[in-house]
């Protein structure tokens, strides 16, 4: 309905209720004064004011209206207009029902501030759309909004600044356009890929209701309005009925404009409302009376100024809201209605009023459900980036398409969520592999993130570590697992068993102090035996008067004491007396104790596989050089070293950053295959969760020391993205059922060779046996004793020959042929006595009788 039916529509109304009684009657005159010639203008304004006015309407164009307000004022004609003005103040002779631009933009504002936006873009198509939002440019509070500005260019494609808000990534777009352009707008943005479930829209025409918005209800953008006029509202509804019909009657058709009002439609039938109640108050106390009137001429009109304090006194409902206007004739206390597009239409979801702001009425629960259903049946883009067990190539032998390409994790992860929320996806893997990171020089992403921040992709998933600068960019969903950075290395080697490993139980010293013991008791008990009397004894116990006594305790009878003890083995002869008792008591149990010690020792020291690793810490990694590390390439680890102020990490970055040949690799496998090959010269700095992947199934690395940090991997999403808020719903409902936990299991200790290690571990059973590496050792010191003992045989055998040959005066090599032949028999275990010589009857040596040979006992160790 155009504004000037609307008027004559308003009149119409007025007259047919014979407001004024059945004989008097509005008379509407409706005239076009040309924008432009000013004197021209004037002249048409004032033919008006001569014929006789009660109120001048409009007009809307802000020129025309500066000249028709000038002559109202002058001549105290009401002037009511109902078009956008920004001026502070009014004259005192005009109302005007457009809420002020101030109050529109405080709208706006609070609008925004209730989305939570913490960044947008202004797309607006002249001056006077700053000034519309100039709330929203003042930033009220510092860095409150990042605001970027575009004008859209001249002609009908705006393309071009639509791609240059893409291209900063910002999702948060206001649209300051002409009602008409709003279309085309909206229609250009969803050719580039703008009108994803990722964007949202402010448009700031109150007239939204206007435009055919069929082509984005589906598309998931969050498109919201605020409105002066509720269409299903029942007056207005009556009136749009009342009116169509009229027009069927009277044309037989009906116009475009008469299906749905316009707001400058209903602001001039408020006009002539509001018009309409202060003329029927005044007439009502006095005689109402229209004068021609002279624009040269001095004397107002009498009625004038009563009719419009009238109009400003009296609240009045109309079809856009509640009218009543400050002093200045600017409408107070404004309520607008917040629109948002849904699947169905545009739908109220709240009000905004200038004193209370912004007030949603469509419930959570509304609003959730909704939002389900936003989701439900709808295709999400996910980027994907292939890292073990997150996202892999599936394996099948046959041909496998779409989205059973993949498998992993987060490919779990994502169709558990689909399936709760009815969505569907399609896999895309990001080019490069690249998860995401920032160019600082030119503030420019890649990877993954980059394609959520183009609005190429709805979601991001892998091992994508939840960031601070990430969180800048993109917004992530509650984390679905939590990990730390940690060092990923060969596994400590097992030492090589030394020969003399049964000599470990004790140390050097402990050894050296029992060999200084064994001599220093030997000695004692040497020199105790022969100061005690009762050591000294007969040797022929049948001769009860002996003319000598025996010591048996000589020097080597002592030691050979004291060794039989320490073997516990013990030898033929004791101690007697009360002193050397003390002195074989102590030994025995000094002897007790170390051996007892040193078998437990040896069995523990045998059994036990010790296990050397060069480094245990990531401090021992940093103080030296010989074994390098690195990190991926690109990522949030090396992230951590470079921007870390602690001063060890700092060291450590420094090393990396400028160790040639380089230290960082493409991948996390690459890192894996490094430190496999480099044979304990090169450690991988890795998220713990992948090290736990990787020690599962390549039983020669694990993880070295601690976490040296902590985080968590999230689902990347636009900012402010709706979808965040469910998918978070859904992934807690995951965690407290223990899902994160099961797929965890899966991925990572059963699929793909997990759980390789605890095998080849438990394979090998308990205590490990000792093999001759351990007791290697022994036998050499039973071998060397058993040849020291065959030389000292050898000794005795050669001394005793010559002794033969001495006393048989016959050649030594007869004897020791003689000898060696009886030696080498092996016949008997009987000897000849050595038939007794003179001389040896004067050396008192013992005889012992045999059928051919004298032979002679010596005890060697008397
Ligand atoms: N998860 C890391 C990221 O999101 C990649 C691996 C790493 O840096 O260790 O950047």
């Amino acid at each position: 309905m155009k504004q000037e039916i609307a008027f004559r529509y308003a009149v119409d109304r007025v007259n047919e209720a014979r407001i004024f009684g059945p004989r008097t009657k509005l008379r509407p005159i409706i005239d076009k004064i040309p924008d432009g010639d000013s004197h021209f203008a004037s002249k048409r304004v004032c033919a008006l004011v001569r014929s006789g006015v009660s109120a001048i309407f409009g007009p809307q164009s802000p020129k025309t209206s500066a000249h028709v307000q000038s002559i109202c004022d002058a001549l105290e004609i009401p002037h009511i207009e109902t078009r956008w003005d920004y001026r502070l103040r009014r004259d005192d002779y005009s109302v005007n029902l457009y809420p002020h631009p101030s109050s529109l933009s405080k709208a706006y504002l609070d609008l925004v501030r209730s989305f939570g936006w913490k960044s947008f873009c202004i797309v607006y198509e002249d001056k006077m759309g700053l000034v519309r939002l100039q709330e929203l440019l003042k930033t009220p509070r510092r860095n409150e909004f990042k605001i970027c500005i575009k004008k859209i260019p001249y002609g009908d494609d705006f393309r071009s600044i639509l791609n240059e808000i893409q291209i900063r990534g910002e999702h948060n777009i206001l649209v300051d356009v002409r009602t008409e352009r709003v279309f085309q707008v909206l229609k250009q943005a969803q050719q580039i890929g703008m009108m994803s479930g990722n964007h949202n829209y402010i448009i700031t025409s109150l007239d939204l209701h206007l435009v055919d918005l069929e082509d984005f209800r589906y598309s998931g953008s969050n498109i919201t309005a605020l409105r002066l006029i509720d269409p299903d509202r029942p007056e207005v509804r009556n009136l749009m009925a009342d009116w169509q019909a009229g027009r069927i009657l009277y044309t037989n058709k009906l116009g475009d404009d008469d299906i749905i009002m316009k707001t400058e439609t209903a602001l001039m039938y408020d006009a002539v409302k509001i018009f309409v109640t202060a003329i029927q108050i005044l007439d009502n106390s006095t005689d109402l009376q229209m004068t021609p009137m002279e624009c040269e001429g001095e004397t107002p009109w009498v009625y004038g100024n009563s009719l419009i304090n009238f109009m400003k006194v009296e609240m009045s409902p109309g079809l856009t809201g509640i009218i009543e206007f400050d002093p200045r004739g600017f409408r107070s206390d404004v309520t607008l209605d917040i629109i948002e597009l849904k699947r169905t239409n545009l739908q109220k979801v709240g009000t905004w009023r200038t004193e209370k702001g912004v007030n949603y009425t469509l419930s959570q629960k509304d609003t959730h459900t909704e939002e389900r259903e936003g989701l439900a049946n709808k295709t999400l883009i996910v980027s994907i980036a292939f890292n073990d067990p997150y996202i892999m190539l599936a394996e099948s032998s046959e041909r496998l398409t779409g989205n059973a390409r993949y498998e992993g994790f987060c490919i779990d992860l994502l169709s558990e969520l689909a399936e709760k929320l009815k969505f569907n996806y399609i896999l895309t893997p990001v080019e490069g592999n690249g998860y995401g990171s920032i160019d600082k020089t030119t503030g420019e992403w890649n990877g993954m993130i980059r394609e959520i921040m183009d609005g190429r992709a709805d979601l991001a998933m892998t091992d994508l570590t939840i960031s601070y600068e990430r969180q800048q960019a993109v917004d992530f969903t509650m984390p679905f697992m939590n990990l730390g950075i940690s060092i990923m290395y060969k596994k400590p080697q097992k030492v090589p068993p030394a020969l003399f490993s049964f000599l470990s139980p004790l140390s050097i010293e402990v050894w050296i102090y029992m060999m200084a013991a064994f001599v220093g008791v030997s000695l004692l008990m040497y020199v105790l035996a022969r100061v005690s009397p009762y050591e000294w004894q007969n040797p022929h116990p049948c001769n009860p008067d002996p003319d000598t006594l025996e010591n048996q305790f000589t020097i080597l009878n002592c030691l050979w004491f004291a060794l039989g003890s320490l073997m516990q083995q013990g030898c033929d002869f004791l101690p007697q007396a009360v002193s050397t008792r003390m002195v074989a008591g102590m030994w025995w149990f000094f002897t007790l104790i170390m051996i007892s010690s040193y078998t437990a020792n040896l069995a523990a020291f045998l059994t036990v596989e010790r296990l050397e690793s060069p480094i245990e810490s990531v401090e021992d990694l940093a103080k030296q050089t010989k074994i390098k590390y690195g990190t991926k390439s690109s990522g949030t680890t090396k992230n951590f070293f470079k921007d870390s102020n602690l001063e060890i990490y700092q060291r450590m970055w420094t090393f990396m950053e400028t160790h040639t040949p380089p230290v960082f690799v493409d991948s996390n496998a690459a890192g894996v295959e490094r430190v496999k090959t480099d044979n304990g010269l090169y450690a991988y700095f890795m998220e713990s969760t992948s090290i736990e992947y990787v020690t599962e199934r390549e039983c020669s690395l694990t993880q070295v020391g601690g976490l040296l940090d902590s985080k968590s991997y999230g689902i990347a999403l636009p900012r402010g993205s709706s979808n965040k808020g469910y998918l978070d719903v859904v992934l807690l409902t995951m965690q407290s059922q223990g899902r994160f936990h099961i797929l965890k299991n899966k991925w990572f200790r059963q699929k793909r060779g997990g759980g390789k290690c605890k095998e080849e571990a438990g394979g090998g059973g308990g205590a490990s046996e000792l093999n001759l590496e351990n007791v290697g050792g022994v036998f050499v010191v039973l071998m060397s004793g058993m040849g020291m003992a065959l030389a000292v045989a050898i000794v005795e055998f050669g001394l005793e020959c010559l002794d033969i040959a001495k006393e048989e005066e016959a050649p030594l090599r007869e004897v020791l042929k003689r000898e060696l032949i009886f030696v080498l028999k092996c016949k008997g275990s009987s000897k000849p006595v050595r038939k007794k010589a003179e001389s040896d009857e004067a050396n008192g040596d013992t005889e012992y009788g045999s059928n051919d040979y004298n032979y002679t006992a010596k005890n060697p160790l008397t």
